[in-house]
């Protein structure tokens, strides 16, 4: 199992992240992807819950950028109901994004994690920075084709890492 390939932590959803565990490793900044990591790939709000759980997150006194592959206004959207700073048609898994990321938050690779919902994108890109990386069980099956084929992969990838965490197993 490539290194580059392999999330530093794999829990079932964001709610199952240990945000004090974070804290203890020294993490202050999240890089977090949008679509099927805090909302499924065909929802246009944010709902209660995610609010909630960003809210937790700036109480916790993390800073929080989203850093997304999707259009700019699906990001737009998302950036201000969430308040928090946005990067769209991020190109993933490129550094690009994830360097602006680190720049908006003030971090560094010591300190940020990433969160998302894929391994090509978000934790290859994320490892490749030397970030902490959180991989959660994507929210929703409807996605684009070129995707769907990657999640095929990403399957025969998985079967050699553990199952993911959850806080209700
Ligand atoms: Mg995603």
């Amino acid at each position: 199992m490539p290194k580059l390939l392999t999330p530093d932590l794999y829990v079932e959803s964001v709610y199952d992240i240990d945000l004090a565990a974070l804290k203890k490793r020294g993490i202050d900044n999240i890089i977090t992807d949008l679509d099927n990591t805090l909302v499924p790939w065909v929802e246009k709000d944010v709902n209660p819950k995610l609010m909630q759980w960003v809210d937790s997150l700036k109480s916790g006194g993390f800073k929080v950028c989203l850093v997304s592959n999707a259009t700019e206004g699906r990001v737009e959207s998302f950036r201000q109901s969430m308040s928090v700073p946005g990067i769209s048609k991020a190109g993933k898994p490129r550094n690009g994004a994830f360097l602006e990321a680190m720049g908006i938050l003030g971090g560094a690779s010591y300190n940020t994690a990433v969160i998302g919902d894929q391994i090509f994108t978000d934790v290859l890109g994320g490892n490749r920075l030397g970030l902490y990386t959180i991989l959660v069980v994507p929210l929703s099956d409807k996605e684009f084709i070129g995707t769907r084929l990657v999640r095929l992969v990403e399957r025969f990838v998985l079967r050699k890492i553990t199952k993911p965490q959850s806080v209700n197993n």
